[in-house]
This record gives structure tokens, C-alpha cells and sequence, in this order.
């Protein structure tokens, strides 16, 4: 067990912290954060604008350490899917979905192992064991993604193939906050990953009293997991419903930092057959964010062995899609990307099967937006 600290994961204050603690100067944390996050450098022996004696000092006391790859698997339609291990043995799983060109993707990143939400429909919130990912593991899925593509040094953003990144993977952000706010806060920062705000998505279950200080702080781009109109429906599929109900969960959108027409909040919507999916649901759901700058992201619902729900029909998610595009809203039903590899959403770290939706969703894939600002 290698006991030495990790210097991934320390915000820019830390790492000048790390740094005093053993006599350098603030210089030295401003070169590492360079080496670490910039050139991607992982062995301070190569870190050549430091001195040799200096490279030794550091080696002794520090690491930098990306989680271990368990498996590693590639789509047919390039979609890649890693399984990390951390220090602990536990796993979480990171997506990589290329947009249509090709020239650019979207990371989907893990905030926690697991998660303790148990909507009924996430096959995440059926895993016992939970636990917050930290700040060096979320940055580290991201970094390890980077090393496969060989995309160090960090390329100008009009090139790099990793452009954009979703929480989106396993887990809720928001009760991870402190920790997703850290790896938030590396990953924009212009002297090292550079991924502007704009192309960041954080998807929460709708944690209330988190969403303001997300947007306020991080200015990241905010997708709601809605799923349902009413609070019976929705208490139902999300307990945490019960918690923060949609009276309060709308209000906190409204009020959400940086929301503008330029800026929309993202609505997702899993399509549960006979649920949440009728026409009088797509009405009711128009009332529900009148006046709101709001978009809509579609999902088919991805089936899992055990699980109570099934998918909506194609032409019943189409007529759903037709209504809320009708209001001028832009509602794309989600392409499923990486079927092949369970890339799905909700459907990470989970080895069921993927049953008729798979072919359904290939169906409904001819002709239908896809929107990867918001995959999971
Ligand atoms: N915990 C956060 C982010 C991770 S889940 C959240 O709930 O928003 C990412 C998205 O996948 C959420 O919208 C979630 O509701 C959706 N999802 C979960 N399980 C799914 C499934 N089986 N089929 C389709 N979408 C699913
Ligand atoms: Fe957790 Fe999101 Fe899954 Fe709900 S949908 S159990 S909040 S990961």
C-alpha cells in the first residue's frame, strides 16, 4: 500500500498548502498544477522544469495517482465505458459518448458508489453499499478517460475530444457536494483541464437546498430529474419527493443562478409506460414550468431484471415529444448510445441485460435529435 499522498484532487488552495507545509513557495504549487493538470504528467521525474533534487522530494512524500482501469469497453458506435477500482477495491463507471462527428464527446462521471436515493426506476439505487466518491477519484475518472485518448497536453478547446463533461454517471451530486464542487472547480480551471462551465451539466434528483449554492458558486449548467407532474406520481418513483415536493423543487429552479434562455435548465423526463407518459401528463407538465427557461431531455426507460416498469411505446414517447415541441419547447427523445456495452444511463456498474427497449430505442433513433449535452 503505497501511503504517500495524492496530489490530484487538492484544489488550487490546498496544493499551495501541501506546498508550505514542507518550505516551497507558492511557485512550486502554480508548476505542479501545470505538470498535474495541464501536461498530464503523472512522474515527477519527467517534470522537467523541476530540479532533479526537487523531483526526488516530492516523490518521496507525494503521488499522483489516476483510479485503476477494472474494464475497459468499446462500443460499436465508439461510446467507451470504463469500470474504475479505488484504493478502497470499491468501483464506480464513467461513459465517454462521442457526439455524431465524432470530433468531440461528453464524460459522464460517477459522484458516488452507489447511491442512497432508491428511485424506484435507477438500478443505482438498488446498490447496497454506498459512498461518496472524493474530490482526486471524480477528477481522476475524468483524467484516466483523457490518458486513453491520449489528449495531454491539455489540447485548445477547438480540438480535444473530450469537451464536455455530465455528473450524470452513479450517484446524487448534490449530496456529494463539497467533493463534486472541488473536482468542479479543477476541471474549469483555465491553467490546467479547462472545461468551461458551459460545458458542464450537473443532474441532480432535484436536492432543494443544494441547487442555489451549485449555481452560484459553480455556474455549471443544471439538469432536474422530473419524471413525473404530480407528487403522488412523483413521491412514487422518487422518495426524495416526499422531501423537497415539486411546489418547492419548481422554486428552486426558478431561482436557479444563470438560468436564462441563453442558459436552460434541462428536464428529464424517463418515459414509464402507463405512469408519466400520456398525453394529458405532457399538458399538465407545459403548466408545470410556464414562464420557466427550460428544456426537455426524453429518455427511454432502460429496463432492468426485477424492475416494475417498462418503457413507454415509441409512438406514445413521439406524441409526448410532439406536444412539448408544439409549446416551442426543444424536447429530443435520447438516443440510446453504447447499447452494446450498457453505456446507458442508469444502467452503469450493473450487469442486466438489456431486453426489447434496446430495440425499440434503435427504432426511434431514425430521424430524433439527440441531445448530448444531457447522457448519461
Ligand atoms: N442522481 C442524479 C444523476 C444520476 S442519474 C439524478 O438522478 O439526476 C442520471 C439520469 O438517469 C437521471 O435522470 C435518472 O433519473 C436517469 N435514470 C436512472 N435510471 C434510469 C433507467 N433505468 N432508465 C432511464 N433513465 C434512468
Ligand atoms: Fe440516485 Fe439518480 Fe438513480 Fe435516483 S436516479 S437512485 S438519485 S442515481
Amino acid at each position: 500500500m503505497d501511503h504517500r499522498v495524492n496530489l490530484i484532487g487538492l484544489s488550487r488552495e490546498d496544493l499551495a498548502a501541501t506546498m508550505a507545509a514542507i518550505g516551497e513557495k507558492p511557485f512550486r504549487a502554480k508548476q505542479l498544477w501545470h505538470w498535474l493538470y495541464n501536461r498530464g504528467e503523472t512522474d515527477f521525474s519527467r517534470m522537467t522544469s523541476i530540479s532533479k533534487v526537487m523531483q526526488a522530494r516530492l516523490a518521496e512524500r507525494f503521488q499522483v495517482k489516476r483510479p485503476t482501469v477494472t474494464r475497459e469497453m468499446l462500443s460499436s458506435d465508439t461510446t467507451r465505458k470504463w469500470l474504475f477500482a479505488f484504493d478502497d477495491g470499491q468501483e464506480a463507471e464513467t461513459v465517454y459518448i462521442p457526439d455524431e462527428d465524432e470530433a468531440r464527446g461528453t464524460a459522464c462521471l460517477s459522484s458516488q458508489v452507489g447511491c442512497t436515493l432508491t428511485c424506484r426506476f435507477c438500478h443505482t439505487g438498488t446498490q447496497v453499499l454506498v459512498r461518496n466518491l472524493t474530490a482526486a477519484e471524480i477528477v481522476g475518472q475524468f483524467m484516466a478517460a483523457r490518458d486513453s485518448y491520449g489528449e495531454w497536453p491539455t489540447p485548445d478547446d477547438s480540438t480535444r475530444l473530450l469537451s464536455n463533461i455530465v455528473m450524470m454517471g452513479m450517484g446524487e451530486p448534490l449530496y456529494n457536494y463539497d467533493n463534486v464542487a472541488t473536482a468542479l472547480k479543477i476541471l474549469m480551471d483555465g491553467e490546467g483541464i479547462g472545461i468551461s462551465r458551459r460545458r458542464i451539466t450537473l443532474s441532480t434528483s432535484g436536492v432543494v437546498p443544494m441547487m442555489g449554492r451549485c449555481g452560484a458558486e459553480l455556474g455549471v449548467n443544471l439538469a432536474v430529474s422530473l419524471h413525473a407532474v404530480t407528487d403522488e406520481v412523483r413521491s412514487r418513483l422518487m422518495p426524495i419527493n416526499k422531501k423537497y415536493p415539486l411546489a418547492e423543487l419548481m422554486r428552486a429552479c426558478r431561482d436557479y443562478p444563470g438560468a436564462s434562455n441563453a442558459r436552460r435548465i434541462t428536464f428529464e423526463y424517463v418515459m414509464l409506460k402507463g405512469v408519466n407518459d400520456s398525453a394529458a401528463d405532457a399538458r399538465a407538465l407545459m403548466k408545470l414550468v410556464a414562464g420557466l427557461p427550460c428544456k426537455f431531455n426524453l429518455i427511454p426507460f432502460n429496463p432492468w431484471p426485477g424492475v416494475e416498469f417498462e418503457c413507454s411505446e415509441p409512438r406514445t414517447i413521439k406524441a409526448f415529444s410532439d406536444i412539448l415541441q408544439d409549446e416551442g419547447y426543444s424536447a429530443p427523445i435520447r438516443k440510446s448510445r453504447g447499447a452494446d456495452i450498457l453505456a446507458a444511463c442508469g444502467q452503469l456498474k450493473s450487469d442486466s441485460k438489456r431486453e426489447r427497449c434496446s430495440q425499440m430505442k434503435a427504432r426511434l433513433a431514425a430521424g430524433i435529435e439527440d441531445d448530448h449535452q444531457t447522457q448519461g
